[in-house]
């Protein structure tokens, strides 16, 4: 078991969203069994908080566990001291990017193109995405990827799941735009923005 040292605790409390909660966990791991991606996690969210005590800062903010939480809620809804564990796991990743750590650097590139195209066109390109993406890496990763892909994208094609064509932007994407604008002046902190 690891020692306690108060200093990265210390830091969680005061810097990160909802970092104040873990002192309420009682390390049952109903978190930990209930999560569905904790098998691919370095640690599940119950010992990333025994981590944030014994003070193991970088292990936790370059553990991919802050990366792949997918909002669920699950551990939200079970845990039975009512720590919203969900927002704590969201709080350390927005926490990790912006002490320079990069555990989130993939899907926050994934998300970046995500973002783009919806705003474009109300929709996902399922051809421009993943190419935008494969590429965001460079030449070669870009090449990489898209072999990698090649057969998913064909059964794709196959199953009418993908069209040749480009996509084109539905109606309303005036609309969209406005409460997508909306929504990242809130994500930025602006709530009643
Ligand atoms: S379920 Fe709640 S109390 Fe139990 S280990 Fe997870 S966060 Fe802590
Ligand atoms: S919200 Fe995140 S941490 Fe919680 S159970 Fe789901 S994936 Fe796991």
């Amino acid at each position: 078991m690891a020692n306690y040292d108060p200093s990265f605790a210390r830091e969680v409390f005061q810097n990160v969203d909802f970092g104040e909660e873990i002192k309420m966990c009682m390390q049952c791991g109903v978190c930990a069994a209930s999560c569905p991606l904790s098998t691919e996690m370095d640690y599940p969210p119950r010992q990333v908080f025994t981590l944030i005590r014994a003070g193991k800062r970088e292990e936790v903010l370059n553990c991919n566990s802050i990366m792949l939480c997918t909002s669920c809620y699950t551990c939200k809804v079970r845990c039975p001291r009512k720590i919203p564990v969900v927002d704590v796991m969201h709080g350390l990743a927005h926490y990790a990017l912006k002490q320079g750590f990069v555990p989130r650097r993939q899907p926050a590139v994934f998300g970046r193109e995500f973002w783009a195209q919806v705003y474009k066109l109300g929709r996902i390109d399922e051809k421009d995405l993943p190419r935008r993406y494969f590429f965001s890496e460079g030449l070669v990763a870009g090449i990489k990827g898209t072999l990698d892909f090649m057969d998913v994208g064909l059964r794709m094609l196959l199953h009418k799941r993908m069209k040749l064509l480009p996509e084109r932007k539905i109606k309303g994407i005036q609309s969209l735009r406005k409460m997508l604008d909306k929504a990242e002046r809130m994500g930025k902190g602006g709530a009643g923005a």
